[in-house]
């Protein structure tokens, strides 16, 4: 079971320029951390998002730093309380209206997605501001290891591509071509230049995932500098100019110094932890087994026989269902 295939529950990428409301969830990174609780780490873990209400109390409580102040908070607070309506276009208006006195300016919440009908919104900072800390009990920013380690199947597609969109618009602020800041298009999921009208997508990058067969035996290798110690499969980026096939007989020539043969397509992945599409590929040895590894990207290259293939437990990856299914005969 990859990380997508989260039925009975779907997926709805689409793109709405919706307002945020209480119940909807709340995607809030600090770096690659994700603000979430998790829940019994033993025998069936999940994982929780907070909820727009929630994330609104803890920094009604915090406030925007001015603890100082209390009584013109107060005050501050009475009339912002009062200007704000909870309705949907309220809480939008809330959101995206200049200066109101002891308002959240500091942050907006930003429609990425839908699973099934819970509808998950980004927390981004406004330029210029810190991120900002809510204080819920029981939640903290946990790694992107626990939630694929802890996470219920859709919570860990959400996270990956949350994670993926939320990497996208903090390194997208300002146009690549004249450095105006850059607006958020209502219409699509897009970054739009107002001066030189320069449109800036989500960033999708292509890479392949190879298989090489060696009759009873697969091509299995360990990463020199990689937080994941377990062996995997021959990957790397497709170039520009190149076909996704080509890459995976340079890829496996590069790092192992073998020819493939017989390059077929095995299926993809949406990866949004590191922003990429996997594609896999299966493929079978080409003359010599002879491997030279190389040092500069992996520490192992070997021919594993499939008797001697771990099972990793964690089979969320597109290169774990290809070795598992390569163990059982069915690759
Ligand atoms: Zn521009």
């Amino acid at each position: 079971m990859m990380i997508q295939d989260i039925s009975p529950k779907i997926f709805h990428n689409e793109f709405h320029n919706l307002a945020p409301r209480p119940q909807d969830f709340v995607l809030a990174f600090n770096g690659r951390r994700l603000y979430s609780k998790i829940e019994d780490r033993g025998e069936a873990p999940s994982v929780s998002l907070p909820t727009v209400n929630q994330i609104e109390q803890s920094l009604e409580q915090v406030g925007p730093g001015e603890a100082g102040d209390v009584e013109q908070a107060t005050a501050e607070a009475t009339q912002h309380a009062a200007e704000v309506s909870h309705d949907e276009n309220g809480l939008r208006d809330h959101y995206e209206s200049g200066n109101t006195a002891n308002d959240r300016q500091d942050y907006e919440l930003v429609f990425l997605f839908e699973v099934d009908s819970d509808r998950y919104f980004l927390m981004l900072p406004k330029t210029g501001f810190e991120d900002p800390s809510p204080a819920i009990p029981g939640f903290a920013f946990e790694s992107w290891i626990s939630i694929r380690a802890f996470a219920q199947q859709d919570i860990k597609l959400v996270a990956a591509t949350g994670l993926q969109l939320n990497k996208w618009y903090r390194t997208n602020r300002f146009c690549g071509a004249c450095a105006t800041p850059l607006e958020r298009s209502t219409k699509e999921r897009m970054l739009l230049c107002p001066n030189c009208g320069n449109h800036v997508y989500p960033r999708i990058n292509p890479a392949v995932i190879v298989a090489v067969r060696n009759g009873d035996k697969l091509l299995m290798t360990r990463y020199a500098a990689a937080e994941y110690k377990q062996r995997a499969l021959v990957a790397g980026f497709c170039e520009i100019g190149e076909t996704a096939e080509q890459t995976v007989a340079r890829e496996v020539m590069e790092e192992t110094g073998i020819r493939v043969k017989n390059v077929t397509y095995y299926a993809s992945q949406p990866w949004g932890f590191a922003s990429d599409l996997l594609l896999g590929y299966v493929a079978d040895l080409d003359g010599s087994d002879c491997i030279t590894v190389d040092k500069n990207e992996l520490s192992i290259a070997e021919w594993v026989p499939r008797e001697q293939i771990f099972e990793d437990p964690d089979n969320t990856s597109l290169t774990r269902q290809m070795v598992i299914d390569f163990k059982e005969g069915r690759l």
